[in-house]
C-alpha cells in the first residue's frame, strides 16, 4: 500500500512537472470576452499577428479550454458570464494561469459601477498577471504574457533547487 503510494506520488509529481514545462516552453492560450467593447480584443489580435507576433515565444491560440493554460480575459466581468468563465477555467488543465487584460478585466473599468457588473476578474479567479489601458497596447500585451512565463520559469527553478537541496 505504502509502495503504491509511492508510485503515485512520484508519477503525479512527473506528470505535474511535463505540465509544467510545456506550460512554458509553448503555452497555449485561449480568449475570451466578458462583456467588454472588443477594444481590448482587437489589440490581443493585433499581438497575435506577425507585426507583434506572440507566437514567437511559442504561445499559440487554441479555440478549446481543454487545450489552453493560459486564459486571456478582456472586458467586466457580467452577472450573465461570471458562471460561464468559472466553467471554462475549471476545463483547462492544470497547470493554469489567468492574464486580465484592459482596465475592465482588471477593475470593471468604465462599467464597475454597472448593477450587471461584478468588477474585474480577480473577483472570480486567481490572476497571475495585469495589463492595463484602455485598450491596452498590443506590445503591453506581449511584455506581459512574456513576464509571465519567465516567472513561472524562475518558481519552477527554484522549486528545483530546492528539491535538489532536501
Ligand atoms: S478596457 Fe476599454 S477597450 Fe478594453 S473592453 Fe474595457 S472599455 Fe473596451
Amino acid at each position: 500500500m505504502a509502495e503504491a503510494k509511492t508510485k503515485e506520488g512520484f508519477l503525479t509529481r512527473f506528470l505535474k512537472k511535463v505540465g509544467v514545462n510545456c506550460a512554458v516552453r509553448s503555452p497555449w492560450i485561449i480568449h475570451m470576452n466578458a462583456g467588454g467593447c472588443n477594444g481590448c480584443d482587437i489589440e490581443i489580435v493585433d499581438a497575435l499577428t506577425p507585426r507583434h507576433d506572440l507566437e514567437q515565444y511559442g504561445i499559440l491560440l487554441r479555440g478549446t479550454p481543454r487545450q489552453a493554460e493560459v486564459l486571456v480575459i478582456t472586458g467586466p466581468i457580467t452577472l450573465q458570464v461570471a458562471e460561464r468563465v468559472k466553467r471554462i477555467y475549471e476545463q483547462m488543465p492544470a497547470p493554469k494561469f489567468v492574464v486580465a487584460v484592459g482596465n475592465c478585466a482588471t477593475t470593471g473599468g468604465v462599467f464597475q459601477e454597472a448593477p450587471f457588473v461584478l468588477g474585474g476578474i480577480d473577483k472570480l479567479l486567481p490572476v497571475d498577471a495585469w495589463v492595463y489601458g484602455c485598450p491596452p497596447r498590443p506590445e503591453t500585451i506581449v511584455a506581459a504574457i512574456a513576464n509571465l512565463l519567465g516567472k513561472i520559469k524562475e518558481d519552477i527553478l527554484s522549486v528545483e533547487k530546492k528539491e535538489v537541496k532536501e
